[in-house]
């Protein structure tokens, strides 16, 4: 059998492996019962040890060797050459983490979001102190072990979002704050508009039949897809003709199930887009956390919270909803879904305080990893941070530093990613208007088939072939910034708030 045959056959396994455990993870997250907790545990833990060691093989290193010539030789941009490359950085980074640390980390991180959930529900950091020191100092083992040319937080951020840099997303958190801080003072200077109206009863069955019809308008494909109900939203991919999305529905707040799912299908689309012949290999599934989340956003927000979009489907909302929305008119129900206030939780946050929670978070992490801020100092350091971008103090930690999972789950570096997204959403749509002609009038028309199909032909297609980097030079001919956001966030918050 040729290399690169056996080296696809090998992939395949592990690709299949990975799969097996995303089905068991979707299904402890929807239909499980909790009583299968530890049998879940240690069938996950048996299906990823299966996967790492049939990847990191003797056999998986010999083969990338034997085709280095090869990946020379062929076009730098073919699937070949690309799969070589992505499967030769993610083998060097499975290889360089020592197993002990690999089994030291999942164990401590185990624990570590057990002892957040204590102390979030007593608000009690002192209860995740030790944990997350613990889990810190694991961190900067595996940044060591992994590399990096600046900083240890390279290293980490690396992970979610291959290639970036802590410098430059330093670079690009400055240029949003210069001028998101006063922007976000000046609305609070206005009066806020009332969204009291989206917090009334809402048919939970009816809220889920529109919010899925939207999606499916959108071209989530329900042939290759499906919706379920979970805790935490979230979507997840077994193939490309098979991916999932959650939701959560609250009779009383309607927000939740109609933008949590027009999110989530946006992943989906990015994971149901990725050519076929990509299909169990490494290469299917997004390329950054970043790209990803610029799908999300850009359906949730630039279609899914824009005026075209709602002269659309208003209507439609109000016939399902007659009791509740029949007499607000469209422009009130517009400001209500864009309404901008600071606020403590970074779930809640609307599109343009939201950034203004990642840095915070950023800004903490790095110096935790850096070691200029110790765990103990944080609570208080949080609460400074919080005054400085927010202009909020958290009453106390659970609304404040114990408020997400993600440090005490070992995701240090994985926060930016969120922000990256929503600038990238923004460098994309700009790209797509210009391109695509009459878009808006289309999303007026309720007709998403020529934004879906740019989308897929400039991103989705691709897969993991190109980095972030490599896809919008490609796309729009320059790299991350932070220009197209703010350009958007300006001319749509300056026209509802009359800046
Ligand atoms: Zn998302």
């Amino acid at each position: 059998m040729e290399a690169i045959d056996r080296l696809r056959d090998l992939l395949g396994q592990v690709v299949d492996l990975n799969a097996a455990q995303a089905v068991l993870s979707w299904d402890q997250e929807t239909y499980m019962p909790n009583g299968g907790l530890n049998a879940r545990a240690q069938q996950l833990a048996t299906l990823g040890q299966l996967s790492h060691e049939r990847f990191i093989s003797d056999e998986v290193g010999h083969l990338l060797e034997e085709l280095e010539p090869l990946a020379a030789e062929l076009d730098a941009d073919s699937d070949q050459a690309r799969l070589i490359r992505v499967v030769r950085r993610d083998f060097d980074k499975a290889t360089r983490l020592p197993a002990t640390l690999v089994a030291e980390l999942a164990r401590s991180t185990a624990v570590s979001q057990q002892a957040w959930k204590g102390a979030r529900e007593e608000s009690d950091f002192a209860r995740l102190r030790p944990h997350l020191e613990r889990v810190l100092d694991l961190l900067r083992r595996k940044a060591e072990a992994l590399g990096y040319e600046e900083t240890p937080y390279d290293a980490l951020l690396d992970e979610y979002e291959p290639g970036m840099r802590t410098a430059r997303v330093a670079a690009v958190f400055a240029v949003l704050r210069n001028e998101l801080v006063p922007m976000v003072r000046a609305i609070a200077e206005h009066p806020v508009p009332d969204d009291s109206f989206l917090r009334q009863e809402f048919d939970q069955q009816r809220q889920w039949d529109f919010a899925l019809r939207v999606a499916s308008d959108f071209g989530f494909d329900l042939e290759r897809g499906r919706q379920d109900r979970s805790a935490h939203p979230f979507s997840t991919s077994f193939s490309v003709n098979d991916v999932r999305i959650t939701t959560r529905v609250q009779s009383n707040f309607l927000s939740s199930c109609l933008f949590g799912t027009l999110h989530e299908a946006g992943h989906a689309m990015y994971e149901q887009g990725v050519d076929t012949t990509l299909e169990r290999t490494l290469l299917a599934g997004g390329t950054s956390l970043g790209v990803h989340e610029s799908q999300s956003r850009l359906w949730e927000n630039l279609v899914g919270r824009s005026r075209p979009f709602w002269s659309f489907y208003y209507g439609l909302l109000q016939r399902e909803f007659p009791a509740q929305l029949g007499v607000v008119p469209i422009d009130q129900f517009y400001r209500a879904i864009n309404k901008v206030e600071p606020s403590l939780i970074r779930v809640e946050a609307d599109e343009v305080t939201y950034n203004l929670h990642i840095m915070l978070r950023f800004e903490l992490e790095t110096a935790l990893m850096s070691g200029d801020l110790t765990v103990g100092d944080l609570p208080e350091a949080w609460n400074e941070k919080s005054r400085e971008i927010l202009g909020l103090t958290p009453p106390d930690a659970a609304s404040g530093v114990l408020q997400d999972i993600h440090w005490s789950a070992g995701l240090v570096g994985y926060f930016p990613t969120y922000a990256l997204g929503n600038l990238i959403s923004a460098q994309l749509y700009e790209r797509a208007t210009l391109e695509i002609r009459g878009l808006e009038d289309q999303i007026a028309l309720g007709k998403f088939a020529d934004l879906l199909g740019w989308q897929r032909e400039h991103i989705h297609r691709f897969g993991r072939k190109f980095t972030a980097s490599e896809l919008l030079r490609r796309v729009i001919g320059s790299d991350l910034d932070a220009g197209a956001w703010l350009a958007y966030i300006r001319a749509k918050f300056g026209a509802l708030y009359d800046l």
